[in-house]
């Protein structure tokens, strides 16, 4: 199995797309958000955790760098590495830490943090296309692997 492309119509397609990838996930994971701004990454993101039950907001983590949420028995850190000015930056917040226990690691702009991130278990790349977008899954990982065979089927 190699990568997936899907057409999704709109914003609500595209946070169902995150429960889906949700399910897949069962909470555990890592996954790069590509795309410019506005192309969708905190829209399935917000899918994504709100497919694992959380039903509070969920915010773009801009200014904060990353945004806790503890759902259930799930960890997830959602990251938004765009105002990051040094990939170096991510040592002095302890970054390996928050890989250390297979949380689900949600990563916008993930190439602000070259050489600091680990490989991903899926690399999302969301591109506008007529009032849609392409969303573009590629696996890194055997549960990638897997994730990308069933969003597929
Ligand atoms: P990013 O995090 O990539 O900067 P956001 O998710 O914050 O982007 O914003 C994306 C914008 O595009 C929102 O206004 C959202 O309603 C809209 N959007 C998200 N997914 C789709 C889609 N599949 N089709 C059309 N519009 C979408
Ligand atoms: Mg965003």
């Amino acid at each position: 199995m190699s990568g997936v492309e899907l057409y999704i119509e709109d914003e609500a397609a595209m946070l169902q797309l995150g429960q889906a990838l949700a399910e897949q996930t069962a909470g555990h994971g890592i996954l790069f958000l590509q795309g410019d701004l506005g192309a969708g990454k905190t829209t399935l993101s917000r899918g994504i955790i709100r497919g694992l039950g959380h039903t509070g907001p969920v915010k773009s983590p801009t200014f904060t760098l990353v945004e806790p949420y503890e759902i259930n028995k799930h960890r997830v850190w959602h990251f938004d590495l765009y105002r990051l000015t040094d990939p170096e930056e991510l040592e002095y917040l302890g970054i390996r830490d928050y890989f250390a226990d297979d949380d689900l690691c949600l990563i916008e702009w993930p190439q602000q943090g070259k050489g600091y991130l680990p490989q991903a278990d899926i690399e999302i790349s969301i591109k506008a296309h007529n009032d849609g977008r392409f969303v573009q899954l590629l696996p890194f990982s055997t549960r990638g692997k897997s994730w990308c065979a069933a969003l597929s089927a």
